[in-house]
Order: structure tokens, then sequence, then C-alpha cells
């Protein structure tokens, strides 16, 4: 009987419930879930060896035949098989651990290809088998070809797997033709959906498996863009956006800066600037690393709208990171007549009052705030442009919030956690992308060094001397109060035990995310006066704090952070001109930790870092992509597939703008397949 591609798994032969669930973990639930599951490598079993050949350790494969009745051997717990089997020159001996039915499987005269290991040390040679394949019944599913390995999870075998994958392509009435159109297909000079799924897990050659899955790892790609695509267009075209004029805003801003902005800043300005003047709503995502200056590319954003007499408003993730801001922004825009006001959890209510009273009177041009912002009493007269900073720690949903409080406003996104191209593509990808690729002059890398726990005195000494320079510095723990495990360091007895021992000379302050917000403040004011020499404090400092004449940065428990996480924290240090300094403190022994703290060591760019980070962790694991809602890729891989990508996003962008309805009879299947395949799926 025929099975239908998007039938469960169950309607195959030998699929109950147990087995159905296993698969379902590892993502397979429907039949063409299975014929889209891809091999990990493939193994050659094209040709065989003849026993002579053997080399003792290794992995062969070779044609025997029985030749004498199995036996079981005791071994302590084990209880081992072994059958006598010949090529027709030599013999060895087939062994297996606790398989005892094998003894009996195979009658004298069964041809057999096995695979396994040859141990040639013994009185006679063997080889310890991992696969069987009989050759003299139909059994012979993946004898002699290149044989799929799979990703599997417990509960599955190889064998089972690949019979599943042979049944399915034998009872399968009807493989889909895909989403791509044939023309596009042409043009890229790749096969059809179906001869790549037949061939992904048959193929005659290496090469050919390899097209396989670059054509379903299009495929993959190419419906995702599609779908970031009419997203997109569905937020131009319902668009009678509101027209920011840029008039000379950027002039302004620049004419109030102690600084010149870099050509970087200057150019991503500009191309915003552009965006806003657009009756289509902006969607920019500012991509820049540490300390590469977005703030006052948001600025002069902020600026144009309020000249434009529209409201703007700025979201951030800490209260800490909204308080600065609001002062910077406010130095920046206030002498420019610009009124600037903070709207955040812990302001006193009738402050906050005052500022959603002034908000809805339309007599606050730009406020800056944390999710207090998405409060449903909080109301715009005229909400044009809503930025959301430090993207990557909310969700889309809360975006969306911020932005239902006006009509169409334009949005622009800033990230510091630099991630690959090829991701920002996938999980930015309904948004144009404006880079600042450019660190003000003068910024050197931050001195990295690894140090050990019993060198901790030498990075207090260290921190001292800074201090005596006049510099200050940060102390990072990670947790706030002492946890169960005694070896890592907590903010708080950590504070009291440097103010007692370590650095009783210095003035210490002490930050963490569950002190109550007016204690928090008045820390984080001194130590900008300079009141406080030194700052303890949890991952709170992650984002935000700017306080140049701070130097020094030291990480205890270094190996309890991602590496995108401490680019972002030991970007505290480098916002001047000064050498900036990042002591990172790990007593980890796991060479596979210390390697990847190295990374941090090594280099200095945030982008080189992500992709580091991203090859030992996996996408879904970097910060913050996962509040993202990266999609989960079943086949492409975002490191590799950077070519098919860029394929496949131009290719679907195409399509979607010469169809936005996707009527045209080529565009059918992709249409049909993005009503299921809704971004809601992933990302809302
Ligand atoms: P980001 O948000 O990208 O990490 P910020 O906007 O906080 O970076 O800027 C980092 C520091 O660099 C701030 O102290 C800012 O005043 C300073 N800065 C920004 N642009 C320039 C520039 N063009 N020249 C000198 N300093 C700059
Ligand atoms: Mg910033």
């Amino acid at each position: 009987m025929h099975v239908q591609w998007d039938w469960p798994v169950s309607a195959l032969r030998g699929v109950g419930d147990k087995r159905a669930a296993h698969l379902a973990k590892i993502g397979i639930r429907t039949v063409g879930d299975l014929l889209t599951h891809c091999p990990l490598r493939y193994e050659d079993r094209r040709t065989t060896q003849a026993l002579g050949e053997l080399v003792d350790g290794q992995t062969a494969c070779v044609e025997v035949q029985v030749c004498g009745p199995g036996k079981i051997v005791r071994r302590g717990r084990r209880r081992i098989v072994t059958v006598p089997a010949t090529d027709g020159t030599q013999t060895v001996t087939l062994v297996w651990f606790n398989q005892p039915y094998r003894a009996t499987q195979f009658p004298r005269g069964s041809r057999l290809l096995v695979t396994g290991r040859s141990q040639l040390r013994g009185r006679s040679p063997s080889i310890v088998v991992s696969e069987v394949e009989r050759l003299d019944n139909n059994e012979h599913l993946s004898a002699r070809r290149l044989t799929a390995v799979y990703p599997l999870t417990a509960g599955l075998s190889q064998r089972l797997v690949r019979g599943l994958v042979s049944q399915a392509l034998e009872r399968i009435e009807r493989i889909p033709p895909g989403v791509v159109p044939a023309t596009t297909l042409k043009r890229r000079g790749l096969m059809t959906f179906e001869q790549a799924v037949r061939m992904l897990h048959l193929p005659a050659s290496l090469h050919d498996a390899q097209q396989a899955r670059r054509r379903l790892a299009y495929e993959e790609l190419y419906l995702l863009q599609a779908c970031l695509a009419r997203y997109r267009s569905s937020i131009k075209s319902s668009a009678d956006g509101i027209r920011i004029p840029a008039g000379r805003a950027a002039k302004e801003l620049a004419g109030v800066l102690p600084f010149t902005l870099t050509a970087a800043q200057e150019r991503v300005i500009a191309g915003i600037l552009d965006y806003l003047a657009s009756a289509e709503p902006a969607y920019c995502l500012v991509h820049g690393d540490v300390g590469s200056g977005k703030t006052v590319v948001a600025a002069a954003a902020l600026l144009a709208t309020a000249r434009a007499g529209h409201q703007a408003a700025i979201m951030v993730p800490t209260e800490l990171l909204a308080e600065q801001h609001h002062e910077r922004l406010s130095r920046m825009l206030q002498p420019l007549g610009v009124r600037v006001a903070l709207l955040t959890g812990g302001l006193p209510r009738a402050a906050a009052a005052e500022v959603k009273r002034d908000l809805q009177a339309g007599c606050i041009n730009v406020v800056v705030g944390t999710h207090a912002l998405l409060q449903s009493n909080v109301t715009f007269a005229d909400l044009a442009l809503v930025i959301v900073d430090e993207q990557h720690r909310f969700g889309v949903r809360q975006r969306a919030a911020l932005c239902s409080k006006g009509r169409q406003p334009h949005v622009i996104v800033m990230s510091a956690t630099p991630i690959p191209r090829t991701l920002a593509l996938t999980a930015y990808g309904d948004f144009d992308i404006l880079v600042l690729d450019e660190l003000p002059p003068g910024r050197k890398p931050v001195y990295t060094k690894l140090l050990l726990p019993c060198d901790r005195r030498r990075a207090y000494d260290f921190i001292i001397r800074r201090v005596q320079e006049g510099q200050q510095g940060y102390i990072v723990c990670p947790l706030i109060k002492q946890a169960a495990s005694q070896y890592l360091v907590a903010a708080e007895s950590y504070y009291h035990h440097l103010a007692q021992q370590e650095l009783p000379d210095l003035r210490l302050g002490l930050v963490h995310g569950a002190m109550a917000a007016d204690r928090r403040r008045q820390v984080v004011a001194q130590f900008r006066r300079g009141e406080v020499d030194v700052l303890v404090a949890t991952s709170v400092l992650e984002v935000g704090v700017d306080v140049p004449s701070a130097t020094v940065m030291m990480v205890e428990n270094a190996e309890r952070f991602g590496l995108a996480q401490l680019h972002q924290l030991r970007g505290r240090v480098a916002r001047s001109r000064r050498q900036a300094y990042c002591l990172l403190v790990s007593g980890s022994d796991n060479p596979q930790v210390i390697d990847r703290l190295q990374v941090l060591v090594r280099c200095n760019d945030g982008f080189e870092i992500a992709r580091e980070d991203l090859r030992r962790r996996g996408p879904g694991e970097i910060t913050g992509v996962r509040q993202h809602g990266l999609p989960n890729l079943r086949i492409a891989d975002l490191l590799a597939d950077t070519r098919t990508l860029a394929q496949a996003r131009r290719d679907a962008f195409a399509a979607v703008a010469e169809d936005p309805a996707l009527q045209l009879p080529q565009h059918a299947a992709l249409r049909r397949a993005l009503q299921r395949y809704s971004l809601q799926q992933w990302a809302l």
C-alpha cells in the first residue's frame, strides 16, 4: 500500500508508538521528515577488501561466507558470539558481544557483507562486527554502495532507520515537487526535489550526495527567505508610512558632539535618514560590535523624528542602560531643544504618571525606557519611530507591542551581539541591515589574559596599579548569592571578601540585578563620578555601562559565560584611547573550556568570536538568537551554506517582489507551503 509524504511515520511498517516517539525526538514525525532526514556521512561499501588485506585495528568491509556453527562463550559478564567465515582464501572469526541470537542467525553457507574492526593480533584474525548484511536473501538494503549513516538517538539503530527510509522510498506515492519554480532551478543548475530526496539516501557518489544535500538546503532556505520576504512586503505595502525628512539632523547632531563621527557612523546615519524619509516604514537593523558607537546613530534618528514634530521611543533591556541612555541622549539632544524623558519600572509612581501624561499629550519628543514602555497605560500622541537597543534581549512580540502604540512607526533595532552575516540574514532576514564596521579612532584591542585562581593576587595588584594611575575597574562574578557549589564566586560575599582582605585600600561598589533600583543608581553614579574605584558586579554590566576611565575588567568563573557575552562584557573597558585589560579567571581544567576562552585571548573581532561561538555551540545556543527565535533548520548549515543561503535569499526575494500575492501558477506550491509555514512558527 502507498504512503503519502505528510502521513505520520507510524504509517510505515515497524513503527509503533514507541518508535514513533523515538523518531519524534530527532524531528521525524512524518514520512516527509524521514525522507529529508539528512545523513551525517556515508560509509563506502562499494568495494570490499580481501581478508589478506586487513589492517589491525582498522575498520574493514569484507564479503564472506559462513563456514561453521556459531558458538557462545562467557567471559565475565560478557557473552561473546563467534562465527567462523571465509572469503575462499582465508578464514576469519566474526565476533559479537552480548548478542547471543547471532550464534544461530546465519546458517552455514550464508553470504554476508560485514563491516567492523579487524583484530589481527590474537591467535586467528577476527572482526568485531558493527554491521552485517545478508547478501543471499532480499535483506541487502545497503549492501555494496555508499551507505548513509544517520544522526540517531537512543532507541534507534542505523539499520532500523535505513530500513524505514528504504520502505518509505518504495511505498511513497508521490514525492512533492518542492516550492522552487522550475525556471529558478534551471538557472541555478539544481536538480528536482524528488531527485534530491532519492539521491540523498542512495547516492552513487559522494559528489551526488553533496549535490542532493545542497539542493535540499536550498529548498529549506528558499522557503524561509520567501516567508521573510512576504512578511516584509506586507509591512511595506500596507503602509502609508510617516515621512520623516532628514532635514539638518545629522549636521545639528555633529555640532553638539565632543568628537567627530566615524565614516561608518556617517554612512549608517545617512542610510537610516534615507529610510525614514520614505513613505514605507523603515525596518532596519544596525549591527555593530560593542563600542562601535550605535547610540549616536540612534540619536540622529531620534532628532530627525523630533524635528519633524513626531514622537520617538527607544527601548532597552535594563534599567541601568535606560538611565544611562537617558543621560547621554539628554546631553546630546536637550541643548537642541528636544525633550527627552525616562520611563522605567523603578521610577516613583508620581514621576511615571507625569511622563505618561506628557507622552499622551505629545509634549515629550523622545522617551527612553525599559519594558515599562509596553504597559497598556502608556500611550503616545504620535509615535513615529521605535528603536530597540540590544535587540537580542527582546522577543519579537515585545517589539511588535511597542510598535502597535503608533500607526506604522519606523523601526530600528540595534544589536551588539555580532552574529555572522548568514545568521543575520536568517534571524533578521526581514530587515535592511546596516553595519557599523569601524570603531572610533584610537581604540586598541582589549589585552586579554587567562588566569588560574592561584594568580588572583597578581590580578588584584594589577588593578591596584591601574587605580593608582587614576583609572577604574570592574570585577564581574556569575552569581549574586553564594551558591551551593563552593567553586562559584558570588558577587555579594566576594565583595565583602575584597573589601576586607584583598583590596582594603580601594573604594569598592557593588551592583547586581536583585538590588533596589535606587541603591544601584547611586552606586553607578558614584562610579561614574570617580568616587568608586572598582565596581563588583554580576553580568548586569553586559549591556550599557559606559565609563571611559574604566580600563580593567576581571571576570571570575569566566567559563560560566558565553563567548559573545564575555566579549560584550569586556567591551565595557574599551571606551577610550587608553589600553584596556581583561583578566579572565578560570579554574577549569577541561581542555575544551580553556580552548574556548583562548578565542577571546586571541581575537578581538566580535564577528569572528560569534562565528567561533556558533561553531562550538550551534546556532540555537548563541546568546540572544534563541530568544529571537531562529528557525530550526533541519538540513541547511548556516556556517557552511553561506552561498546557498545568499542564492536562496536573492531568488526568494525576487519571486516575492515580482508576485507579492504569489498568484502566478509557478508560485502556487510556495503559496501553499507558506500558509502552513507561517512566520509565527518561529518568530512571533
Ligand atoms: P555601542 O552602543 O555601539 O556599544 P556606544 O554608542 O555606547 O557604543 O559608544 C561607545 C563609546 O564611544 C561612548 O563613550 C561614545 O561616546 C563613544 N563614541 C561614539 N562614537 C564616537 C566617535 N565617533 N569618536 C569617539 N568616541 C565615540
Ligand atoms: Mg549600546
